[in-house]
This record gives structure tokens, C-alpha cells and sequence, in this order.
């Protein structure tokens, strides 16, 4: 066990660092962060700040040494460099899980090897989608196979001109291509494992996206009991399958069939997790923090229901909200939020508002779910 008092290293100093090294300090943990971009909003709550290159060995070396742990935020840190450190510091979760998951084909590779659920794909590796797309069927979706998130590097074909222009558009990279899911929602299941094997799933989270990002979380999930159920088993069957110490989120699609099948694995903590901070027993981050440094784990109790929304960049511009339209800045109506009682409002410290950058998000608690979701939304439409 790595008592408080000690130091966790985080690499990457986005959002997640950010709530992360706040949750380790309330448990007197001292927080260092490694980020190459440069002043950063985890950084600006840590007790220490380092911007180097991931591939300065000298640099990251030096910060793994003043470290009892490090854990990392982020997904596309290159596997190279986590292999030099891993000698001298612990590291969760291991290099090899961010190896398989940060790239949608060995992502992908490893579910169909284990027989997990997830939908009909095929690989096309060699920069030409064609064959790939004539074996999955129309519709479907391309991606890219390396550094692909919120919808980035994506594509949905559905008829021959879609292809002729993806076609062109992917020429020459890794992707894989993924039969369309016709999904009746999508829920996310974050588990955390502890260095003891300790296992506990978080409560099933139903997440809507809006333009590939998420845009609600919705705690608990408007699922029936036994896809509930399947999601939390499946999920903590593949964190320990993995062998993934820290948390692992688990994106999946529920068919209108009432099957669960995996879309995406994130070895971190998780925006559809965000949601705990106010509405769980215990918050992710507390519980990565918990995992990482050997501690029991929290409870995972709902306290009450809770919807988490994000809060994008485009919320700073007025009309439509669309930057790219001219829309003239302002400052979004926090006082709206903030005279909600039932409502918690979360910043990350990022000074430059840009259309579909995450800002920060909101959550509002409410007996019933659908009184939450209701209030959720009034209050995203008077931001
Ligand atoms: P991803 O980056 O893979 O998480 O995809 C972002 C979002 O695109 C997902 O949350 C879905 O809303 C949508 N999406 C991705 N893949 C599929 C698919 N095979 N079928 C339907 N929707 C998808």
C-alpha cells in the first residue's frame, strides 16, 4: 500500500489530471503532473508541474523518480517511453493495457480474441477500406485506427457515394471498419481494480452524445435490470481480463434487441464518469486513487440520481452557440446554474473557449431521474 503522504504522477494535464490530483490531495496524497503542452489545467492544482516531451526519457525519467506511483490521463502517450520508466516506479495501469487500448484495431483485435460482444468489424490496414466495407456491409462506420476520439477520425458510409468520398479520404491510413449498430442507447461502466485485485464496478451510466461528443450522462441508467447487469458483468470481466490496475471504462451500445456489445475501452478515469463527483458514494477519480495506491476501495452507492452535462466551448458564444458563425463572446450565465440548488457546477480552468472544447460540465440532482434530466436541460438551454 502507498500511504498518503506520498507522491502520485500523473502524465497528461487536462480535465481528468485535474480532478484527479484534486481527489489524491484530499487524501493527502502530493500530486505531480507531466504534461508537454505547457501550463495545464491539472497542473495548476498540483503541487508540481513538469512540460517536457513524452519522448524526453531524461525528463521523464527524473519526474518517475521523485514519484511512488504514476498513473496517467491520458491515452496517446506513446508506449516507448512508459517502457523506461516502468522499471523504476510502479505504473498503472501497465504499459501494455495503454498499448492495447489506445489503438481501435489491437482494441478491437484483443475483444474478438477474449469473445467479448462488440459489433461485426473488419480490418483495413493497408490504407484501402473497400474490401473491408464489401465484407461488413452498408451501414457502416470508418475509423482510424491510431488516435481516434470523440468521433475524430470517423466516418458513417451508408450509400456508394459515402464510400467513393471515404474512399479517398482514408487512403493511405490504418483503419478499421465497423458495421453500424442501430443502438436503442448507450451506457458506459467504469470499474476500478485495485494492486490487491480488488474489483467493483460503478453503477451503469446511459450517455447521449450530440455530434460525436458526450453531451448527458444519465445516472442511473433508463435500462432494464438485466442489460444493467450484463454491462457491469461485462465490464469488470474485461478489466480483469486486462488486468487493468486504476479504472477502466467500458463504452457500449445496447441494441434494440436488449444485447450489450462493447465499443470502446478507456484504461482511466472517464467523462461519463464525472457524474459521481456529486451523485456516488465515492467519485472516480477518489476511487482511481484508491485503486492505483492500494487502498480499499470506495463504496459505489448512487446517492441520489444525477445527470452530468457537458460544458463545451461553444457555450462562451452567443447565437447558436457556433464561434465559426461569428457568434460574439460572452460569458456563459453561470448565475442561472449556480441558483439552482440541486445543481453543481465543475471548471476546469481553460482559458480559451473553443467550439466543441471541453470546458468543464454540470450536474443536477434530483428523487426521480427524469426531474434531474428535465432541470439538466432548462439549464443547458440558459447557459
Ligand atoms: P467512438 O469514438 O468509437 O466512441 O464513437 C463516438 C460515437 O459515435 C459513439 O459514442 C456513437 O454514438 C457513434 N458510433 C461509433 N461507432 C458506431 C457504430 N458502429 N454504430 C453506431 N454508432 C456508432
Amino acid at each position: 500500500m502507498i500511504p498518503p503522504g506520498k507522491t502520485l504522477g500523473i502524465l497528461g494535464g487536462g480535465q481528468l489530471g485535474r480532478m484527479l490530483g484534486q481527489a489524491a490531495q484530499s487524501l493527502g496524497y502530493r500530486v505531480q503532473v507531466f504534461e508537454p503542452a505547457g501550463p495545464c489545467p491539472a497542473g495548476a492544482v498540483a503541487n508540481k508541474e513538469v512540460n517536457a516531451p513524452y519522448d524526453d526519457t531524461a525528463a521523464l525519467t527524473a519526474f518517475a523518480r521523485e514519484c511512488a506511483v504514476v498513473t496517467y490521463e491520458f491515452e496517446n502517450i506513446p508506449s516507448a517511453p512508459l517502457a523506461a520508466i516502468a522499471p523504476l516506479v510502479p505504473l498503472h495501469p501497465r504499459a501494455e493495457v495503454l498499448h492495447t487500448t489506445q489503438n481501435r484495431q489491437r482494441e478491437k483485435a484483443w475483444l474478438r480474441t477474449h469473445g467479448f460482444p462488440h459489433a461485426r468489424y473488419a480490418e483495413a490496414l493497408d490504407g484501402d477500406i473497400e474490401p473491408a466495407v464489401s465484407d461488413v456491409g452498408l451501414p457502416c462506420v470508418v475509423k482510424t485506427a491510431d488516435f481516434g476520439y470523440d468521433g475524430k477520425g470517423q466516418m458513417k458510409i451508408s450509400d456508394a457515394a459515402d464510400l467513393e468520398r471515404a474512399v479517398a479520404i482514408f487512403r493511405g491510413r490504418r483503419c478499421v471498419v465497423e458495421r453500424w449498430v442501430d443502438f436503442a442507447c448507450e451506457v458506459s461502466v467504469i470499474v476500478a481494480r485495485s494492486t490487491t485485485g480488488e474489483t467493483r464496478a460503478f453503477p451503469v451510466a446511459e450517455n447521449i452524445h450530440t455530434h460525436h461528443i458526450l453531451d448527458f450522462s444519465i445516472v442511473p441508467a433508463r435500462v432494464d435490470e438485466n442489460v444493467a447487469r450484463d454491462a457491469e458483468r461485462l465490464a469488470a470481466a474485461i478489466a480483469e481480463k486486462l488486468g487493468v490496475v486504476g479504472l477502466l471504462a467500458v463504452e457500449m451500445f445496447v441494441t434494440t434487441g436488449g444485447e450489450v456489445l462493447v465499443n470502446e475501452l478507456a484504461p482511466r478515469p472517464h467523462n461519463s464518469g464525472h457524474w459521481s463527483i456529486d451523485g456516488c458514494e465515492t467519485s472516480q477519480f477518489e476511487q482511481h486513487v484508491r485503486a492505483v495506491c492500494g487502498l480499499p476501495l470506495g463504496a459505489v452507492g448512487v446517492r441520489e440520481p444525477t445527470v452530468m452535462v457537458n460544458i463545451l466551448g461553444d457555450a462562451w458564444f452567443a447565437g447558436d452557440g457556433k464561434q465559426e458563425a461569428g457568434g460574439e463572446r460572452r460569458e456563459p450565465n453561470w448565475a442561472a446554474l449556480l441558483a439552482e440548488p440541486r445543481a453543481k457546477l465543475h471548471l476546469y480552468g481553460k482559458a480559451e473557449p473553443r467550439a466543441g472544447r471541453k470546458m468543464g460540465h454540470f450536474t443536477v440532482r434530483a428523487p426521480e431521474i427524469e426531474t434531474a434530466l428535465a432541470r439538466a436541460r432548462e439549464i443547458k438551454a440558459q447557459l
